[in-house]
């Protein structure tokens, strides 16, 4: 089963990915931790996004398209593979349908998150996020046992350089200019599934999972 998980910034995609991949047991294929983890390496690839990231605008198309075509190759995506945070535009989109068109294979479901505004910027303003693993939080709706610390491994927890106020308002223009548009593009291949983004963790992980099966 090949997903696509669309929605706004702080829609809850990296969330219920991480569940899904229990669930599913297929990998979660994230543009925005490959990046971040460039970022942090230093590498050239790092060093080109980063300034991208600051500003809360999109890397540009050929850059995630590469990373994203050389990651659905590897045999851990043969069962399937949930795309997070990707595509974001509509050439995005495109090349990622020549892709799959090349291997024979295509998208089952676009998953849509939907989530107000006023709530997104609540979410991604207190989101915290683990250094060693990657595990999402929240300062109130998710908050860890102990303040700070990862709950799963012990890590510590940090902001994202990107969850400001200021960025935050950038990115979700963005968003709404560059990626809302593939909701039509998704519509007329019949593959989008609207969920409810609002609620319980859990819930909205039970209507995933019921649009899924
Ligand atoms: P995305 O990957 O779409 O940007 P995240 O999954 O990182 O979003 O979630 C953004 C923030 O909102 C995180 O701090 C997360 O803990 C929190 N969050 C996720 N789902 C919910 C929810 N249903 N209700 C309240 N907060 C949530
Ligand atoms: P969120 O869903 O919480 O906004 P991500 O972790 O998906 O954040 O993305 C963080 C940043 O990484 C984006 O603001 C953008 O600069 C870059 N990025 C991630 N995915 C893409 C993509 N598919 N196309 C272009 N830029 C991307
Ligand atoms: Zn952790």
């Amino acid at each position: 089963m090949n997903i696509i998980l669309l929605g706004p910034p702080g829609a809850g995609k990296g969330t219920q990915a991480k569940m899904l991949v229990d669930q599913y047991q297929i990998p979660q294929i994230s543009t925005g931790d490959i990046l971040r983890a460039a970022v942090k390496e230093g590498t050239q690839l790092g060093k080109e996004a980063k300034s991208y990231m600051d500003k809360g605008e999109l890397v540009p198309d050929s850059v995630v398209i590469g990373i994203v075509e050389e990651r659905i190759k590897e045999p851990d995506c043969a069962k399937g593979y949930m795309l997070d945070g990707f595509p974001r535009t509509v050439p995005q989109a495109e090349a990622l349908d020549g892709m799959l068109q090349n291997l024979s294979s295509m998208i089952d479901h676009v998953v849509s998150i939907e989530v107000g505004k006023e709530e997104l910027v609540k979410r991604l303003t207190g989101r915290r996020t683990c250094r060693e693993c990657g595990a999402g939080y929240h300062v109130m709706f998710d908050p860890p046992k102990t303040e700070d610390v990862c709950d799963k491994c012990g890590g510590e927890l940090y902001q994202r350089d990107d969850d400001n106020v200021e960025t935050v308002t950038s990115r979700l223009e963005v968003y709404e200019a560059q990626t809302l548009p593939l909701i039509g593009y998704y519509k007329t291949q019949g593959k989008v599934r609207p969920i409810d983004g609002v609620g319980d963790i859990k819930d909205i992980f039970g209507r995933i999972t019921q649009v899924l099966s």
